[in-house]
């Protein structure tokens, strides 16, 4: 499909960076560099027979790439913005796959869009982003894959290993459920108007690993990383009624005198099918 307009040109003609409570409020910073647009789209082919969600398509950047690469995939828009109705009217006028819906994404289930398969695409708002995805992360079922933009800090968190100052919880969860890739680098200048933070696109894919228990393992990675600097052995005596702390560790290979930030995502969830919340 050909479009008669530029990103740059949709976003001056709907004046959207009038009022700096757009920014502010819902996180826009558009991306208008249609090449780097499509390069984001592409990371989350093949799209098979999945339907595709996109949360938040602003002036329909990033839309316009999904678009581009459906066959007969429907696209499913969530944006909280409503003013942007009549933008989105024109610029998708005649575009018969894709459907908006206004709303907030933190309260609307993807599953619930379609009874396909989904692949979730998002150049995500800065504010809700990470809560966005530990909702997903909880939720997996019929999704394929994840194509992720963040800010770059909190792509480091989901990606980080073992004995970095970025591995905690976000990169426990996200590990265990999801294969999680690290693609490319995107720097503030490339957003208009431009953040303070620079981005970074990830893709997570679910390896349809089961967690029985998954508030145990919540609840222990979350008291672990309170502490990150103390040792597994006094973290777990102290949240822990559990008379045999240290023989549970032993039958985890976990020695007592490790910090949190040294165990694994694997350990987290064996030690925490042993530990009641
Ligand atoms: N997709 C466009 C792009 O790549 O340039 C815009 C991305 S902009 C970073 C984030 C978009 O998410 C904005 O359009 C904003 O209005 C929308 N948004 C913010 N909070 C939202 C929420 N809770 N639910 C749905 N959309 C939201």
């Amino acid at each position: 499909m050909e479009y008669t307009e530029t990103i740059r040109q949709i976003i001056s003609r709907y004046d959207l960076l009038k009022d700096k409570y757009r920014s502010k409020h819902f996180g826009q910073h558009f991306l208008c560099d249609q090449s780097l647009l499509d390069k984001i789209a592409r990371c989350a082919l093949p799209f098979d027979d999945a339907d595709i969600v996109e949360i938040g398509p602003g002036p329909c950047g990033l839309t316009r790439s999904i678009i581009g690469l459906c066959k007969t995939n429907k696209v499913y828009c969530i944006e909280k913005d409503y003013t942007l109705e009549q933008l989105h009217r024109n610029v998708l006028d005649g575009v018969s796959n894709c459907h908006i819906i206004y709303g907030d994404a933190l309260k609307i289930i993807p599953q619930s869009l379609t009874p396909s398969k989904i692949i979730i695409i998002s150049n995500l708002p800065y504010n809700v982003g990470t809560q966005l995805l530990i909702n997903w992360l909880l939720n997996l079922r019929n999704i394929e894959r994840m194509v992720l933009m963040f800010q770059k800090e909190v792509a480091d968190r989901i990606c980080a290993s073992p004995c970095t100052k970025e591995y905690g919880r976000l990169s426990i969860i996200s590990q265990l459920l999801c294969r999680v890739e690290k693609l490319f680098p995107v720097s503030r200048l490339a957003f208009y108007p431009q953040p303070q933070v620079n981005s970074f696109v990830i893709r997570l894919t679910p390896k349809n690993a089961e967690i029985k228990n998954i508030d145990n393992l919540q609840k222990l990675t979350q008291y672990c990383f309170q502490h990150r600097r103390k040792m597994i052995n006094s973290i777990l005596r102290y949240y822990y009624n559990e008379s045999n702390i240290e023989l549970i560790l032993r039958k985890c290979a976990i020695e007592k005198t490790v910090r949190p930030e040294e165990i694994s995502p694997l350990k987290f969830l064996e030690l925490s099918q042993y530990l009641d919340i």
